[in-house]
């Protein structure tokens, strides 16, 4: 779908601890955007930049993304308000091909980068979730409970005071090894999750999309400052991805 310039009024905001959950207001959005493709926002303040963020949610009239207070520009984006306009490029990058023929698929999330898979579930036959966190204090309940309407989550901690404890590498070996039926991964998080994640999809002979992350210029492909060395080839994340297949 073409990306545009939209001016989104800001209709729900809910914060816990450094996160940031809004919704905006964006007509067809569930049309305009496909499950992984991200938003281009332009913080305000002193920031120069956009700064990239995943789409989380869409609805028939609504666009969701969460984000945490990293530095200058999320913590001036964060100071919005309900009824505030958020000035974004949208929709950016080659997100998940997914479908409704897309049947057991498992997405693995780690810290923020769940939030670009409750839109990606969505878009699946059926779908199961391993979601790993730091620590009790890092899991979003409100996302939790969002993400468990659409499919089953497995949610685990670093530490184990929530879920299960454990790294969600090791949720999807005991998958694996319980003999689920997995005909496809998603994943976003850590690069080093995703790493082993996508090691193991290899071994296994599942086909793996993996979302990354890389720092920003332009987010449409021209400055290339986010073109990295994904299996010894340069790939343009901002553009190529952030959604690449494995
Ligand atoms: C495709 C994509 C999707 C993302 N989705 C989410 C999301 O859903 N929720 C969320 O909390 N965060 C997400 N991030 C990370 C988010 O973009 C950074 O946390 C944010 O840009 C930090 O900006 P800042 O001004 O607060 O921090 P600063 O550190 O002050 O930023 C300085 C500069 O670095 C860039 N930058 C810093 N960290 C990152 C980073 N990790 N990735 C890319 N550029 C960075 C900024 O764009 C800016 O130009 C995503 C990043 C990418 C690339």
């Amino acid at each position: 779908m073409d990306k545009r310039h939209l001016f989104c009024e800001i209709i729900t905001k809910q914060t816990y601890e450094k996160l940031v959950d809004f919704t905006v207001a964006l007509p067809d959005a569930d049309k305009i955007c496909a499950p992984g493709q991200f938003i281009h926002v332009l913080c305000g303040g002193q920031t120069f930049l956009r700064r990239p963020i995943s789409i989380c949610d869409v609805s028939k009239d609504t666009l969701r993304f969460i984000f945490e207070i990293r530095g200058e520009g999320t913590q001036v984006l964060s100071e919005k308000k309900v009824g505030d306009i958020v000035d974004m490029l949208a929709p950016l990058g080659h997100g998940f091909e997914l479908t409704k023929d897309d049947e057991n698929v498992i997405a693995i999330g780690g810290g923020i980068g769940c939030f670009p898979l409750l839109n990606a579930v969505k878009a699946c036959g059926s779908a199961k979730a391993i979601l790993g966190f730091r620590n009790k204090e890092a899991v979003y309940d409100k996302f939790i409970e969002d993400f468990e309407n659409v499919c089953p989550v497995d949610l685990m901690t670093d530490d184990g005071s929530a879920g299960v404890k454990g790294f969600t590498t090791q949720g999807l070996e005991k998958m694996i090894a319980d003999g689920e039926k997995i005909s496809k991964i998603i994943t976003c998080g850590p690069m080093v999750m995703m790493e082993k994640i996508i090691d193991i999809a290899q071994k296994n002979n599942i086909p793996c999309l993996a979302s990354f992350e890389e720092r920003m210029g332009c987010g449409i492909g021209t400055c290339l400052c986010c073109s990295t060395k994904v299996n010894g080839q340069r790939r343009c994340i901002c553009k190529e991805g952030p959604v690449l297949n494995f």
